[in-house]
């Protein structure tokens, strides 16, 4: 008999594999949901309807791949909590818990490493290892909720790799965490981030996923993306700017629009007012990031002024902004941070 893996199947799509394999259905299948993935429970036996059933649990022991993540590294810091968890082929990936007001996110990685490049960003400068499945992308929330021992009701698709360039499992990673039966995340508390490969953006339009849409644009003209972004030499921020014209944007309100504030680079006044000018037909929410250290992009950090200087100047011309201050960046978990192994050991391990 086929193998059953729990963490890559909607309940429908269980209790149909229970129902060919066994004879059973949507009553075993919400339960076992209900033990393994909601409760984090892998000894589903014990419940009701597995008692009851000592053939179908006999079977179920036999055929089902129950979520076993492995976790080699939980650091934190200011309640930013960095884990990495090992897969099957030896890679590893990383992945943060942020804590928000009242309750925490997930920034869950994609893919082991990133084929974009971008210049600021430790990730990109790992290369291409793999893509993800599903089953480790819906690891990672497991993980977080059951060994991290997190409440995550919010995930974004900020951590290692691009998710548009991984887009088949990412969307069927959404299907499987949106599942109410299952991880129950809703669709609204999820946001896929993007530096910006404008096929990517459409198919994510005519997939009606329904989930929010982040852009890493880090500059304000095409020229000085160019020189951080290598993606920019194949989509101009005017394609981007069409395709975000031609998305479905439905009742998600905003665009979210990621600014690493690099000093000297993209910091100044004249810079903000040609962002400004570029974002004003989109309906957008901007997000300033100072930019964090990492091992080759040999830059400063922005300061906390540095954000409200550059946030101001796009506040004066109407922009929706939010000033991110960097979090977790000591243990090297904030953005952009994620794949220098060496700098997760220099944090004391907890
Ligand atoms: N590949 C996608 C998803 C990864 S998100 C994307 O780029 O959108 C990683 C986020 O961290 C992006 O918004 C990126 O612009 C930001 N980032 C990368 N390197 C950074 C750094 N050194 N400091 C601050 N933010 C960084
Ligand atoms: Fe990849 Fe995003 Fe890092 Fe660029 S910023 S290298 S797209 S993970």
């Amino acid at each position: 008999m086929e193998p059953i893996h729990i963490m890559e199947l909607t309940c429908q799509e269980l209790a149909e594999r229970l129902k060919t394999n066994y004879g059973k259905g949507m009553h075993h299948a919400q339960a076992l949901l209900r033990e393994i993935i909601r409760h984090g429970n892998r000894d589903f036996h014990t419940a009701d309807e597995f008692m009851r059933s000592p053939k179908l649990t006999r079977l179920l022991s036999r055929d089902l791949v129950l979520p076993e993540p492995e976790i080699t590294r939980i650091v934190s810091e200011e309640g930013t909590v960095k884990f990495a968890m090992k897969l099957a082929c030896g890679s590893e990936v990383e992945s943060v818990v942020i804590p928000m007001r009242n309750h925490n996110t997930l920034c869950l990685s994609c893919q082991v490493g990133c084929r974009m490049g971008c210049r600021f960003c430790e990730t990109g400068h790992m290369g291409f290892v793999r893509n993800l499945t599903p089953g480790e992308m819906a690891a990672q929330v497991f993980a977080a909720r059951f060994i991290v021992k997190k409440n995550i009701k919010n995930i974004v698709f900020m951590g290692m790799g691009e998710p548009l360039d991984n887009f088949d499992a990412v969307r069927r990673a959404i299907v499987i965490l949106s599942d109410q039966r299952g991880f129950d995340i809703a669709r609204s508390h999820i946001t896929v981030s993007t530096a910006g490969l404008v096929s990517g953006i459409d198919a994510l339009g005519r997939s009606g996923l329904n989930v929010h849409l982040a852009v890493s644009l880090n500059a304000s003209n095409d020229r000085i993306r160019e020189s951080l972004m290598p993606v920019a030499f194949r989509h101009s921020m005017e394609d981007i700017r069409q395709a975000l014209f031609r998305f479905p944007l439905g009742n998600r309100g905003l665009f979210l629009i990621g600014y690493v504030l690099i000093p000297g680079l993209n910091d100044s006044e004249e810079q903000a007012l040609e962002l400004a000018e570029y974002l004003k037909p989109l309906p957008v929410r901007v997000n300033v990031i100072p930019l964090n250290k990492t091992s080759a992009f040999n830059r400063e950090t922005a300061s906390d002024d540095d954000v409200h200087r550059f946030a101001s100047y796009l506040e004066k011309q109407g922009v929706f902004v939010v000033k991110r201050w960097s979090r977790g960046s000591r243990l090297q978990a904030g953005c952009g941070q994620l794949g220098n192994a060496d700098g997760a050991s220099r944090v004391q391990d907890l």
